[in-house]
């Protein structure tokens, strides 16, 4: 392994890298190696790369490398296109996290019943993760409201688009601050984004 490559060359919390060693992670990925240095950087960052590639923790782990625990504000969004995705984000952020405490992860997704949701958002999550349809909801009712946002990431951005989510998406872009990091990623690079 070259140093290049091992998540211990970047600026990374030291909570983190514990954790990520204790999960099994010592190198990065393409994608990771690619992204994080400008992702912990805080810059806007447009990353490509096909699936099972590991793009999640490429923005997971800079999305948790700036969140403040003892801030009870949604810090950072992830949207993904379906609830399985979103699922499964929710459950890899969480493993990167799972030796800290105090950090809520919530998901918030279609199909799901909404009161369960309306009373985890009073626990005062630090990440949420969701679908568009049902993020937007939230906002539109003020059950959650994204003013501290720090991080905003549209996950398979490709097929977010393809299954007509740009409305939404723009929308929900009108509840969010003008000064944040934006992360976008996806298997493939249509014109629109
Ligand atoms: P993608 O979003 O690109 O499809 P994922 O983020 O879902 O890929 O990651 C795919 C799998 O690889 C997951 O099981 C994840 O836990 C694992 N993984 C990601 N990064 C690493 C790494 N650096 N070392 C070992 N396993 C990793
Ligand atoms: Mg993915």
């Amino acid at each position: 392994m070259s140093n290049a490559t091992a998540f211990s060359s970047l600026k990374l919390a030291p909570a983190l890298l514990g954790n990520l060693s204790d999960i099994g992670y010592v190198e990065m990925t393409p994608v990771q190696a690619s992204a994080l240095p400008h992702v912990l950087a805080g810059s806007d960052v447009l990353a490509r790369a096909k699936t099972g590639s590991g793009k999640t923790a490429a923005f997971g782990l800079g999305l948790l490398n700036k969140l403040d625990p003892a801030f009870f504000r949604v810090q950072a969004l992830v949207l993904c296109p379906t609830r399985e995705l979103a699922d499964q984000v929710a459950r890899e952020i969480r493993r990167l996290v799972q030796t800290i405490p105090n950090i809520k992860i919530l998901s918030l997704c279609g199909g799901t019943p909404i009161g369960p949701q309306n009373a985890s958002l009073q626990h005062h999550p630090h990440v949420v993760v969701g679908t568009p349809g049902r993020v937007l909801n939230h906002l539109k009712k003020g059950t959650m409201d994204l003013r501290d946002l720090q991080t905003f990431v549209l996950d398979e951005a490709d097929r977010m688009l393809d299954m007509g989510f740009t409305d939404e998406l723009d929308a929900i872009l009108k509840f969010v601050p003008k000064v944040r990091q934006t992360l976008l990623f996806s298997a493939t690079y249509p014109e629109a984004i």
